[in-house]
């Protein structure tokens, strides 16, 4: 018990997770230069902000972030089927070690498997 973790015992749950980890980095990705691309040639090319496309397409890579956000925060531990990652906001994953309710670490122990 004490050696579980979310990526040796928990194959799927850990595909889940990353999938979603990397999802959520790459929404950011795409609201951050969408957004700024929109403001740059707005201003470059001194056009007025317009609903069509500017908006539109922030508003998109903004829904992106919202979903894959949620999909993370409400993601359910494999080992105590309670939120895995309860607070997410105040406490962002990558300061955490696991699971927020019984511990299971996110990583498994590299020195065990050699
Ligand atoms: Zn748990």
């Amino acid at each position: 018990m004490a050696d579980q973790s979310l990526q040796e015992s928990f194959p799927e749950a850990w595909q889940e997770f990353r999938t979603c980890r990397i999802l959520h980095w790459i929404s950011w990705l795409a609201f951050i230069s969408v957004s700024g691309f929109c403001i740059v040639s707005g201003v470059a090319f001194n056009l007025p902000f317009g609903w069509w496309p500017d908006g539109i397409f922030i508003m998109g890579c903004g829904v992106l972030v919202a979903i894959t956000y949620a999909k993370l925060r409400y993601m359910r531990c494999p080992r105590c089927h309670k939120d895995f990652f309860f607070l997410l906001h105040f406490y962002p994953i990558f300061l955490r070690e696991g699971c927020w309710n019984c511990g299971l670490p996110i990583y498994g122990d590299d020195d065990a498997q050699t």
